[in-house]
């Protein structure tokens, strides 16, 4: 895998304790949409472990936008204190492109996406991607979130999904009597009879789920008791949460 050097050109706040960095694009950086990287601030000095300098993201961006993001749950960890107080103008290193939670080139059969809060990142890349390329397959993504506040990308979710009528979002709340927003989309936790209503009427869905460890091993025995083929699966844990 190739290291390279970024730029950070900006930082900005998503949701409620969740912001994205935004990197320049080395030349010769291809990836698929879903791919992940690593995140190398700086050099391991003797107070520090691996850990405090280096860490995984999926990416964000597209592989046709001319710039690297990622997005994060703000945390007091020591690298995370790093990113924060990274002035625009640094330099990083990011090695990569990684991962396999890539879409099926199968465009028959649909690809359904499920989504724990930040586990949100590669399916961003993969659903613009997919408007960028008119990709002509049925989506449907369930995207689980405590409330609207922490939603990251929820207005361009709704918007893609407006402009695209094979683009169907599913987003609940799971805790909204902390929220002082509106909402009127459905709320409570995913469970297998939810998944069939939403999955029944879909071409032999592919699913992919993403997001921290434990919701990953929810969402698969969900999808077990759903009746879904463990081969149809594919999931990424956000190990460290
Ligand atoms: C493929 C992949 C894609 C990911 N994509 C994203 C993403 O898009 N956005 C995002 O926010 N996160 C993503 N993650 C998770 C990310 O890499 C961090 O783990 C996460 O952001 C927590 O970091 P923290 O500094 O807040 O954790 P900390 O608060 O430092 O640690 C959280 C927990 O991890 C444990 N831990 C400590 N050291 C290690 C270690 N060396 N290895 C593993 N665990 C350790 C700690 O004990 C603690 O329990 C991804 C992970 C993977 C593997």
């Amino acid at each position: 895998m190739k290291t390279y050097s970024v730029q950070l050109q900006a930082q900005e706040q998503l949701a409620e304790g969740t912001s994205a960095f935004h990197f320049t694009k080395p030349a010769g950086f291809e990836f698929i949409a879903g791919q992940a990287l690593d995140l190398i601030l700086g050099e391991q000095g003797d107070a520090d472990s691996e850990w405090d300098v280096r860490h995984t993201f999926s990416i964000v961006a597209a592989p046709h936008e001319n710039e690297l993001v990622i997005a994060t749950r703000m945390r007091d960890s020591r690298f995370k204190q790093r990113l924060k107080e990274l002035p625009v103008g640094t330099q990083v290193q990011v090695e990569g492109p990684f991962g396999e939670l890539t879409l099926d080139k199968d465009l028959t059969r649909a690809a359904v996406f499920i989504a724990g809060g930040i586990g949100i990142t590669p399916f961003m890349s993969m659903l613009r991607d997919a408007a960028q390329q008119q990709r002509q397959q049925d989506l449907l993504l369930l995207y689980s979130n405590r409330r609207p506040e922490d939603s990251a990308f929820l207005s361009e979710l709704q918007q893609l999904s407006q402009n695209n009528p094979r683009f169907k979002l599913i987003a609940t709340m799971t805790k909204m009597e902390g929220s002082t927003q509106e909402w009127s989309g459905i709320t409570g936790y995913l469970n297998a009879q939810r998944i069939q209503e939403y999955c029944q009427e879909l071409s032999r869905p592919i699913y992919y789920i993403s997001g921290p460890p434990m919701l990953v091993e929810a969402m698969h025995d969900l999808l077990d008791e759903a009746g879904v083929d463990a081969d149809d699966v594919l999931s990424e844990g956000f190990l460290g949460y």
